[in-house]
């Protein structure tokens, strides 16, 4: 795996070389008391020197403070470089511009800009942003010097009436300030290699990172379906039926999909995948494992 070294931190240097990466995604706790545990499975990941990683945030809950943290005791103790997750849909935009000299004074250099979702009857949130592009806007205009990430989505936006209609938000959306995307889950490879192609002819031009995620459990497969409308391969979901029912052998089937998918990847010319590790250290390193073999 290739490492940046001083201020060669930026993830877009990384995605630049066009050397095969592979990143990972963790999440911050999501209570206090499951801090430890956290960052004891983010720091077993990060021992992994992934090219880099990322950390969610949580939006609007009262433990969000913990994606800077999280990220920051990365960086420093493990020299992966970070990208910490920044939502706006539901914040003022006195805690976004202070979220953003948090981060700016922790040393984070990159950063997720995203919506996030209104939550479920949450009618008195602040209404301060209303879409991701104006968080990336800010960003610019904080003086951060940050290199700004942005979600796209290949199977569409479930808000979104047709593919066209988000690409044209998603161009918009990366003109004001994006160095590149990251893309939701998808478990057929043609959704993302069509996706790129109407990008591209939309004229987005930024790298496209291919988000992966491996399935462990039968409950990450209804999540992904009721929220994001993945669309399930048959191969898929055969393994579901023959293994859901066994936690191990789920796990390992998952897993086994997950790298075939992304060996797919880089025989067809990408460069960096990013991989949602559920904080799960031994799934991060049973697919850095086979990448290396
Ligand atoms: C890689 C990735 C990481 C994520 N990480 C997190 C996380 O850490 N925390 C979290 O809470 N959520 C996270 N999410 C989920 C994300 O917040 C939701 O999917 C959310 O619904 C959309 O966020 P967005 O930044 O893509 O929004 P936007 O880019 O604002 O798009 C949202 C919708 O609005 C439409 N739209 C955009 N601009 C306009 C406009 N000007 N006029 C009309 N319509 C418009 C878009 O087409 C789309 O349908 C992540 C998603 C992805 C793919």
């Amino acid at each position: 795996m290739q490492r940046p070294t001083g201020k060669a931190m930026k993830i877009s240097n990384i995605l630049e070389t066009k050397k095969r990466s592979l990143s990972f995604e963790v999440f911050p706790p999501k209570t206090d008391s499951s801090f430890d545990s956290v960052r004891e499975a983010t720091e077993r990941i990060a021992s992994l020197s992934p090219s880099f990683m990322s950390v969610t945030y949580g939006a609007g809950g009262g433990t969000s403070r913990y994606t800077i943290e999280i990220a920051k005791n990365i960086q420093n103790a493990y020299s992966v470089p970070t990208l910490a997750h920044l939502t706006c849909v539901s914040s003022t935009k006195n805690t976004v511009r202070s979220r953003i000299e948090d981060m700016r004074a922790a040393g984070i250099e990159n950063v997720m800009a995203l919506r996030g979702d209104i939550p479920a009857g949450a009618e008195n949130m602040p209404r301060d942003y209303k879409y991701a592009f104006e968080l990336v806007r800010e960003l610019r205009l904080s003086g951060g010097d940050f290199c700004i990430g942005g979600a796209c989505y290949p199977e569409v936006h479930p808000e979104s009436q047709s593919l066209e209609q988000d690409l044209m938000h998603l161009k918009e959306k990366v003109d004001a300030g994006l160095d590149f995307l990251t893309t939701q889950m998808f478990f057929d490879n043609g959704i993302y290699y069509r996706f790129f192609e109407k990008a591209r002819s939309s004229g987005i031009i930024v790298p496209i990172v291919p988000g992966i995620m491996p399935i462990t459990n039968i409950k990450q497969v209804e999540r992904a379906i009721t929220l994001s409308g993945s669309y399930m391969p048959k191969r898929f979901l055969s393994l579901v039926e023959k293994f859901g029912s066994d936690p191990d052998e789920m796990t390992k089937a998952g897993v086994a999909y997950a790298i075939e998918q992304i060996a797919d990847l880089y025989d067809n010319g990408v460069a960096n995948v990013h991989v949602y590790t559920m904080n799960k250290p031994q799934v991060a390193e049973a697919i850095l494992k086979s990448i290396i073999d």
